[in-house]
């Protein structure tokens, strides 16, 4: 298996070099060349694998031999072993027609750890076999830096530098970022929201000479094996459900994503190119509702920020909606490129009619606005006693929409509610801190504040990557 990009100048790029290579030189993203399609006795298969299993088989299609298999296995499972549930990503019954599959039971409580945690170990092996220096950069609405930190906290031949929206990230976000205080770890809170913090990574990593001299390496979902291992839940929730409810496997099962970079979901679109059965894939958002408007009107188009209950998803412009429309456009990497060159001219996308026609076969899209998010978390506290955080939530009310009255939805339940209680105590619900989180409270922190400048950002890194 080889990846080339979706601007179709960067092709022939092995597994490794795709992991370290992030955005890809042309400016694209990387995509595997050629996509496996299962057929239904292979992926029956493979029903009653362990999470961990299951993955080492999707993997087995992408990594091209690259990794030794043992190596690769023991490094599975070092990942999930921190996981407080044994099935890693167990699903739950919510109602008759919602089962939710909870993504949250990693060291810092929130889906990201489910990529990350395996790619921190893959830059330590990476690190170790090829004695290459990593320096990690990436930007974060809250969890991707607090997981990716996690994931290589301490570890010899990798740094790691984060940028958060300063004061925009919850409480516990940031306690779990800048309580961290090993050396190798560098948290700049920025003067901005998040979008100005992913366009300043993106900026550094489109720099080539930049990128190369400095050994950049990504995390955020500009890296196709954060999708890659994302893909593993949704046939893992495929197999838990209809275990349960072995009619499903002829009527389609949906999956309501609660998404703002369009990672998620993507990871649930190319488990459907893959072969898995999956209905329509329900895009929820919140006021940033750019990814509504493209599923309903075919017009992408970043607007203004707003400041929302589910700050995780508080993101304009979707880094991996790249990805999805090389797709949709029949994988033509030419008219891809003028998609995007024309975006960076005008600000906006609209796409024909016969393409918005593909995009709605395959999505559904629902916006949750304001009390909408809060009336959810108490409507299902109140009914079923389950608490939800305000990301899982948004993905349950646009299930609630966009479902019909017979149909069955998996909706991903992103955080654990202790991560967002902002929102959770305006709801007037109490709730219980796990240990790990209440402790938090008392550590001291660490972090460098720097205005919104590509400057003041490059005059924190190069010190700090030097060191
Ligand atoms: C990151 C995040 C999301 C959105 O994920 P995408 O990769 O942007 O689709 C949703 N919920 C939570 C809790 C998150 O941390």
């Amino acid at each position: 298996m080889q990846y080339h990009s979706t601007r179709g100048h960067v092709s022939g790029v092995g597994f490794i070099d795709a992991f370290l290579m992030g955005l890809a030189t042309d400016g694209g993203l990387l995509v595997p060349s050629t996509i496996p399609s299962l057929s239904t006795e292979q992926l029956e298969a493979w029903r009653n694998l362990s999470f961990q299993d299951l993955m080492l088989e999707i993997f087995s299609y992408y990594t091209n031999e690259e990794i030794p298999e043992a190596e690769l296995k023991e490094m599975v499972y070092a990942s999930y072993s921190t996981f407080r549930d044994e099935a890693v990503t167990p699903v739950r019954k919510l109602t008759d027609q919602i089962y939710l599959l909870e993504l949250f039971h990693g060291p810092t409580f929130a889906f990201k750890d489910v990529a990350l945690q395996l790619m921190g170990n893959l830059y330590t092996y990476v690190a170790r076999k090829y004695n290459k220096q990593i320096n990690i950069l990436g930007a974060t609405s809250g969890d991707t830096g607090a997981s990716a930190i996690e994931g290589v906290r301490g570890k010899e031949g990798i740094n790691i530098c984060i940028l958060h929206p300063n004061g925009k990230v919850s409480k516990v976000q940031e306690l779990q970022m800048t309580t961290v205080q090993d050396s190798n770890v560098l948290n700049l809170s920025v003067e901005g929201n998040f979008d100005d913090c992913q366009r300043m990574i993106k900026q550094l990593f489109a720099d080539v000479e930049f990128k190369n001299e400095h050994h950049l390496c990504a995390i955020n979902s500009i890296n196709i094996v954060r999708i890659l291992a994302q893909t593993v839940y949704y046939f893992y929730a495929y197999f838990r459900v209809t275990d349960e409810r072995p009619e499903l496997t002829a009527a389609p099962l949906h999956f309501s994503v609660p998404t703002g970079n369009f990672g998620d979901i993507f990871a649930g679109y190319l488990a459907s190119l893959m072969g898995l059965p999956v209905g329509k894939l329900i895009l929820a958002t919140n006021e940033n509702n750019i990814l509504e408007q493209f599923v309903n009107k075919g017009l992408y188009k970043p607007d203004q920020f707003h400041t929302t209950y589910s700050p995780s998803m508080d993101i304009q412009v979707a880094s991996n909606f790249e990805r999805y429309l090389y797709y949709v456009l029949g994988e033509n990497a030419a008219q891809t490129e003028e998609y995007m060159k024309s975006f960076q001219e005008k600000g906006y996308i609209q796409i024909p009619e016969d393409i918005l026609a593909k995009v709605q076969q395959e999505f559904a899209a629902y916006g949750v606005l304001g009390e909408e998010c809060l009336d959810t978390i108490k409507k299902y506290h109140e009914q079923t006693t389950y608490l939800l955080d305000p990301h899982s939530a948004c993905g349950v009310k646009a299930a609630e929409q966009k479902v019909g009255a017979q149909e069955v939805v998996v909706s991903l339940a992103t955080a654990h509610p202790a991560k967002f209680n902002e929102a959770i105590e305006l709801c007037g619900i109490e709730q219980k801190f796990p240990e790990q989180i209440a402790r938090l409270t008392d550590l001291p922190t660490r972090k460098k504040l720097v205005d919104g400048t590509l400057d003041a950002v490059v005059a924190e890194l190069l010190p700090f990557y030097n060191a």
